[in-house]
C-alpha cells in the first residue's frame, strides 16, 4: 500500500464580487497568513481594513485550516487605532458560500495585532469573511421578488458606470426613506434592508399608509470590488455632503437630488454597521418637533425591535467643511428629519451573541412597523 504525503496545496482566492484580501503567505501545512487589503481616503488618510472575504481551496476534509489574519492597523477621523478587527469581531465562515456562522475558534493576539482563525470544513473548500457578505447580486436577487410592489428608477451612476436605484412602493401621503451601504463593509445593513424590503412585500397596510422610498446600495463598486468605506475616488459616501464634487462623487449627487426631487420626507433613516456601538443619531436641529419624534422613534425602537443601544439617543453636532454625513446635508437642505442608525456586529444582548443574517432580516421588518408607527 503506498501511502502518499499530503502536498500544501490550499490556495486563497477572492477574484468574486466583493471578494478581498492582501498578501497571502503560506506559514506550514494547512495554514496560511493572510492580510487584509485595507482602503485608505482621498488623501491617503484613515486606512480602514475591516473587509477581508475570501475562499480557500484544498483543504483536507476534517482537518483544521489555519489563518492568520493581519494587517489590521488603520486610521478613524484621523485617529490612528489597532483595527477594527479584534477579539470582538471574529470571522463568519461558510461550506456553500451562502449560509454563514461565526468562527468559534480564534484567537486575537493584539500585540501584532493578528487573528488567528481555527477552521474544520467537511470539504476541501469553503469562505471565510469579515461579516455575511451582501453584494450587488444579491441585491438583484432580491428585486426579482420585490418588482412585484416596488417599482425602481435609475437616479444616477456610480464613477464605475453602475446604476444607482431608487426603490419605492406605497401610495401614502406621508414618505419614509431608507438608506444603505454608504460604507461598503457594512453588510450587516444591507440584510436589514432586506428584511424591510419583505416586510413591505407582505405588509399591504404598510404600504397603503406611506410612501416608501429606498436607496439600496449607495456605493455599488465598492461593494462589487470588495471595499471597504472609501468610492471609488476615495471618498467617503458619508462624508462630503457638503463638497460639490459630481465627477469624484456622482453616487452624493444623484441621491441628494432624488431626495430633494422628492421633497424630503417623513422620517429618513441611513442604516451602518460597526464593531461594537450601537446607536442612533438624530439631525443636529433643535426645533422641538424634531426632538420629541426623535424621542419617540428612540423608545419605540427600543421597546419593541431588537437594537440594542449601547448609548444614549444623541443628536448630531457640528462638524468640519467637507466632514458632513447625510444627515447634516439633509438638514442643511431641509429635507429632515434624518437619523442614521449603527448597529454592531459583536454580541448582542438581546440576541444573546453575534447578530447573525436571520437577526438582520427579522429587524429589518421591526424596523419598518416601528417607523410607520411614530408617525402615527
Ligand atoms: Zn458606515
Amino acid at each position: 500500500m503506498l501511502i502518499l504525503p499530503f502536498a500544501l496545496l490550499i490556495s486563497v482566492t477572492w477574484s468574486f464580487e466583493g471578494g478581498s484580501a492582501g498578501r497571502v503567505e503560506p506559514v506550514g501545512e494547512g495554514h496560511v497568513r493572510i492580510g487584509a487589503q485595507g482602503q485608505k481616503d482621498q488623501d491617503g488618510r484613515n486606512r480602514q481594513a475591516n473587509w477581508y472575504s475570501f475562499r480557500v481551496d484544498g483543504a483536507r476534509p476534517g482537518q483544521p485550516v489555519t489563518i492568520d489574519l493581519v494587517d489590521l492597523p488603520g486610521e478613524y477621523n484621523y485617529q490612528p487605532n489597532r483595527g477594527a478587527v479584534n477579539a470582538e469581531t471574529p470571522a463568519v465562515w461558510s461550506e456553500d458560500g451562502r449560509s454563514w456562522r461565526h468562527v468559534e475558534d480564534f484567537t486575537y493576539d493584539a500585540g501584532e495585532p493578528k487573528m488567528t482563525l481555527r477552521i474544520t470544513p467537511r470539504g476541501r473548500r469553503f469562505w471565510v469573511a469579515h461579516t455575511p457578505p451582501y453584494t450587488n447580486r444579491h441585491l438583484e436577487g432580491l428585486w426579482k421578488d420585490a418588482r412585484r410592489a416596488f417599482r425602481r428608477t435609475e437616479i444616477g451612476r456610480s464613477v464605475e458606470g453602475r446604476p444607482l436605484w431608487l426603490w419605492t412602493t406605497g401610495t401614502g401621503a406621508k414618505t419614509i426613506w431608507l438608506m444603505f451601504r454608504q460604507h461598503s463593509w457594512e453588510t450587516g445593513s444591507s440584510w436589514v434592508g432586506e428584511g424591510a424590503v419583505r416586510e413591505l412585500l407582505r405588509n399591504a397596510a404598510l404600504r397603503s399608509a406611506y410612501t416608501w422610498k429606498i436607496l439600496p446600495m449607495a456605493d455599488p463598486d465598492g461593494v462589487a470590488r470588495g471595499g471597504v468605506r472609501f468610492n471609488r475616488h476615495g471618498f467617503d459616501l458619508n462624508r462630503n455632503w457638503d463638497v460639490n464634487g459630481v465627477a469624484k462623487m456622482p453616487e452624493i449627487t444623484a441621491q441628494r437630488q432624488a431626495i430633494l426631487a422628492a421633497g424630503g420626507g417623513a422620517l429618513f433613516l441611513s442604516l451602518h454597521n460597526t464593531e461594537t456601538a450601537e446607536y442612533l443619531e438624530g439631525p443636529p436641529v433643535t426645533e422641538p418637533a424634531v426632538r420629541e419624534l426623535a424621542g419617540r422613534f428612540y423608545e419605540a425602537l427600543v421597546a419593541r425591535t431588537s437594537f440594542a443601544p449601547t448609548r444614549p439617543l444623541s443628536f448630531a453636532g457640528p462638524v468640519a467643511a467637507g466632514r458632513m454625513t447625510v444627515i447634516h446635508g439633509l438638514t442643511r437642505e431641509r429635507a429632515w428629519p434624518a437619523f442614521l442608525m449603527e448597529q454592531r456586529i459583536s454580541r448582542q444582548p438581546k440576541y444573546g451573541r453575534r447578530p447573525l443574517v436571520e437577526d438582520r432580516l427579522r429587524f429589518g421588518g421591526e424596523l419598518v412597523k416601528v417607523m410607520s408607527e411614530v408617525l402615527q
